[in-house]
Formats: structure tokens, sequence, C-alpha cells
């Protein structure tokens, strides 16, 4: 059986520095905001070159509490309006949307690049009207957006920038380090990411200290102290353990990112000759939180079928765009139509990447994958 990524391996390749970690909060019993949170952002800061890091109770609250700061740093408010309108993603988790609706704004769903699969910068581009106030990028399944088209459509409007950082920690653009590039970057710890902790956690990166101080308030219950609230605020820290877990695993985050390139290459190797698919192209950077192929002439679920019975796990990431959801039906609104995403989503599936898989297992599943196409 070949899940799409093995935990355990991961945890057994570093298992002494993560036991250590968790046997020094055994020790000291500082649950709440211990020193591994501080010294956690602070390190996440070095490493992606930004000025402040706070750390969170999840990638969605790190993606809510940073438009709510952003509210209150440019309209001085609270929440955003409904009229007010913030550009994303329809091919992405949730909770960038959801994010959105919770910080008072309407979701403007932009179509793709098929190729990326990322949002099409020429199309948001064509999209902002005076309604719109932001823009939040997700660099999904690892690679980056186009953030220097992005950052100058912002420029030029005045929008704001939230990268969802949450599939691509590690990640880079030209010399940048992703979640370093808009006002905000927001990470998250979930497990199955590339940086993952043993339980929920996020992330916001800024180097706008104005902006950090509001962040800060926000996950605290909306006040300097919990005891002087001045904005509606919430509970939103990030564990002392699972902070403890991430300094351990921070120190392999490089070295794992450059082992999923490997399984990238290796699965290049041996299905590029494929007609039948299109494989995610080996760019420079991309970090492979998933390695998302495209399957040609409806046959993704037929494939799909084939490597489970074949005991290997493959997964839709997303089987439901945004706008077809019943929640952004209504409140969400699409830049017109958007071809390239409802194409796109009937041809994905993304096949096994952990780090930790060698040769062996991934030319395994390729072997199924080339059998599928020969019968
Ligand atoms: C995982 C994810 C999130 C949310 O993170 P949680 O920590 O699960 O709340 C947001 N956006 C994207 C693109 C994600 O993949």
């Amino acid at each position: 059986m070949i899940p799409l990524l093995d935990l355990k391996l991961e945890y057994i390749y570093m298992k002494p520095a993560v036991d250590r970690a968790i046997k020094k909060c055994l020790a000291h019993q500082q649950w709440i905001l211990g020193p591994e949170v501080r010294e956690l952002e602070e390190k996440t800061a070095r490493y992606l070159v930004v000025k402040y890091c706070s750390g969170v109770a999840s990638g969605t609250d790190a993606l809510v509490i940073a438009l709510r700061a952003l509210a209150r740093r440019r309209f001085k408010k609270n929440y955003f309006d409904k009229s007010q309108r913030i550009i994303t993603t329809p091919l992405t988790f949730t909770a960038t949307g959801d994010a959105i609706l919770r910080s008072g704004a309407t979701p403007l769903f932009v179509d793709i690049d098929p190729q990326t699969f990322n949002i099409d910068a020429e199309k948001v581009a064509a999209a902002v009207t005076s309604d719109v106030v932001g823009i939040v990028p997700v660099h999904l399944y690892g690679q980056a957006c186009q953030m220097d088209a992005i950052m100058s459509i912002a420029r030029r409007h005045k929008l704001f920038v939230v990268e969802d950082v949450a599939q691509a920690f590690g990640g880079k653009w030209g010399s940048r380090k992703l979640g370093s590039i808009g006002d905000a970057g927001c990470f998250s710890f979930f497990p199955s990411k590339n940086l993952g902790g043993f339980g929920d956690g996020g992330l916001i990166a800024t180097n706008d200290a104005a902006l950090h101080k509001i962040i800060q308030m926000l996950q605290k219950h909306g006040g300097e102290d919990k005891c002087n609230a001045v904005y509606p605020g919430y509970n939103s820290r990030l564990d002392t353990l699972q902070a403890a877990v991430l300094l351990a695993k921070l120190k392999y985050i490089d070295i794992l990112n450059k082992k999923r390139q490997a399984v990238a290459k290796v699965y290049h190797e041996n299905l590029s000759e494929l007609a039948q698919l299109d494989l995610p192209p080996l760019v420079t950077d991309h970090v492979f939180h998933q390695f998302t192929i495209k399957v040609r002439n409806n046959k993704r679920d037929r494939l799909k079928k084939y490597l489970k019975q074949n005991g290997i796990d493959s997964a839709v990431y997303y089987p439901i765009l945004l706008h077809k959801m019943p929640l952004f039906k209504k409140a969400g609104r699409c830049a017109g139509k958007l071809p390239q995403a409802e194409s796109v989503v009937k041809k994905i599936l993304s096949l096994p990447v952990g780090p930790l898989y060698g040769k062996t297992a991934i030319g395994h599943v390729c072997k199924i994958i080339k059998k599928f196409f020969l019968n």
C-alpha cells in the first residue's frame, strides 16, 4: 500500500530531534505561549527573511486574521463591507474563500492558468474594478504564482496582497521566499503540509510593523493584552507543543523539499512519454506539496480507481471549485466564466509525493500507471 504521504516515514527520519523537543516541553510545562512559540516566530522570520512572524492556531485563522488586520490597517474598519471584493482562485482549499467571507468581503473568483494551476495574472488585471480591495494568490501544490505581475497590478490599483502559502513553505519566487512578497503571507502547519506539526497550527509573516501589531492584537482577543479588548478578536495561538515539533522539523525543511523535487524528477523520467498525461513542469523552486498530473480523455476517475485496486493512493485536490460550492454560489462572485478551471478540475489527479519515497516506490506507481494505459 502506497499512501499519498507517509508521515510515519518523516517521523522516523527525524525522531531523535522531535522526541527531544517534546521532552523539553514535558519538563517545562509552559503549554500556552511557551518559549518555543517565540523561538519559532523568530526562526521562521529569519528563514523567510521577513521582519515579523505570528504563530496562530491554523492556516485558516492565519488568513482570517491577516485579512481582518488589513481591513483595520487600510480602512480603519473591523470587517470589510460586502461590497468590497477580494480576488482569488476558484481552485483552492475551501479555507481561502471562507476566510475572505469571514473578513466581511466578497470573494471574486478569477480563472486559472491551466499549465501552473495558479490564478492567471492577466485575468487578475482584467478583473480589477473599483470594488476590488485586495488579492489572495494561492501558491497551489507548492508552485509560486506570477508574483511580479500580481504585485505590479496591486501597486497600480493600490490593492493589498495576502499570499496563501499553506502549500508552499520553503518555495521561492526568484530570490524571495514565498510569503515574504505580499503585505502578509499565511502558512498552515496542518500535518500533511510540507512543514507540518502534530496537529493544527498556522503562521502569519509580514514586513509591516503596524499590520503586525494589529495581527498580534486580533489573535489575543483584540487587545494589547487580553483584558483590554479594542477590536473583536480571537483566541488563536500556536500551541507550545506544536511550535516545539515545528522547530525540530524546520531544520529539515530544505532537505525534504529537495527530496520532493527528486520524487517529481522520477515521475518525469518514467511518465513523460505517456501522451495521455500532462505532467507538472519541473520548475525551479517548486516544492511539490502535490505532484498533480492532468489525465486526458476523461480517464481520470478510472485511473484513480485502478491505482486504488493496485494499492496506490491518489487524490483530487480539489474536486469542487469554490464557485460551485453552495456557500460561494451565493456569497461569491466570478469574473466572467472560468473555463480553464472548469476544464482542469475534471483532469487533475495528485499522486503520492512523500519526500521520503524512494525510486522503488515511485517507480512502482509509474509502472502501474503505464500498465493502465497499455491495457
Ligand atoms: C491547508 C490549506 C489552508 C488551511 O489551513 P488549515 O491549517 O487547515 O486551516 C488554506 N489554504 C490552502 C491552500 C490550504 O492548502
